[in-house]
């Protein structure tokens, strides 16, 4: 069967009039899907050999008969490999979100619970260095996959963290706004100069490579975010100024908004 990707524009003097533009697009669909593939098993080939040469590595910084001169840098040989760890179950992530478009799990997520949880690492990850708060309401909960919004969620807390110098304030709000349920996470931070703001989602992409690498971060975290987003019919939106720290928000869908009361009630009547 052939694809279409159908483009339509308003044409000529009478704005009834439209110019419809027809690509097949039957080619580049199975070149993605062989892409995909090819991360995917790539990815699964390297997790098993990274995590023996890690664990044997480990195994050797603690070995007694392991000379002092050797063990720097076997350390520095784990921290390396660990890395690489990181970014292969982030690609098997990406590539299994890549998979479907729809969460194959909808349940009622408590939000509210997986807020708490991801400040509590967050303040683990900064050890006390930055002023983390959340304001967040009780009783609003959401409609979706609940490994799929703790993965997007923590991504967007702990790249503040990770990308915000000791001292700086990240605030966490989780409301019904006007337009749906919505989580935001603004940090005081150094920004993001605004030419990279629409290139922030693709994989790999970062704004300062050296840093960011020195962060720990995979260069997917947004990427999967992204991925997650669209799967719940959700949009993020990133507003930033240098020097004037930087708001990610995902806004939902009124329909994917419960409230805990209701599915209180209903769970005892
Ligand atoms: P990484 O693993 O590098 O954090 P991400 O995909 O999560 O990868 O983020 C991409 C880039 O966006 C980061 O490398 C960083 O340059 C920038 N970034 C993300 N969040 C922030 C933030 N809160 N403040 C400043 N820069 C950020």
């Amino acid at each position: 069967a052939m694809m279409l990707s159908l483009r339509s524009t308003p044409f000529g003097e009478r704005k009834r009039q439209r110019l419809v533009v027809g690509r097949d697009i039957t080619k580049l669909y199975h070149l993605n899907m062989i892409r995909r593939d090819f991360v995917a098993n790539a990815s699964h080939e390297l997790r098993t050999p990274l995590t023996v040469i890690s664990g044997f590595l480990e195994s050797l910084e603690d070995a007694p008969s392991t000379p002092v001169t050797h063990r720097r840098p076997l350390t520095l040989m784990r921290n390396q490999t660990d890395r690489m760890c990181s970014i292969i179950e982030d690609l098997l992530t990406l590539s299994r979100l890549e998979m479907n478009d729809r969460p194959e799990e909808q349940e009622s997520v408590d939000i509210p619970d997986e807020i708490h949880l991801i400040v509590q690492e967050a303040q683990a990850l900064s050890g006390g260095r930055h002023a983390i708060s959340a304001a967040v309401d009780e009783d609003l909960l959401l409609l979706g996959s609940q490994p799929e919004l703790r993965s997007a969620f923590s991504n967007l807390v702990f790249n503040a963290v990770k990308h915000t110098p000791a001292g700086a304030r990240i605030d966490i709000r989780w409301h019904n706004d006007d337009t749906g349920p919505r989580f935001t996470v603004e940090d005081d931070g150094p920004g993001i100069p605004p030419e990279h703001l629409p290139r922030l989602t693709e994989r790999f992409y970062r704004v300062d490579r050296a840093r960011s690498r020195e962060s720990g971060g995979t260069g997917l975290g947004l990427a999967i975010v992204k991925h997650v987003l669209n799967r719940h019919e959700a949009r993020l939106s990133i507003s930033s100024e240098l020097g004037r720290g930087a708001i990610f928000s995902c806004t939902f869908l009124e329909h994917r908004a419960l409230v805990r009361r209701e599915i209180d009630i209903s769970a005892t009547g």
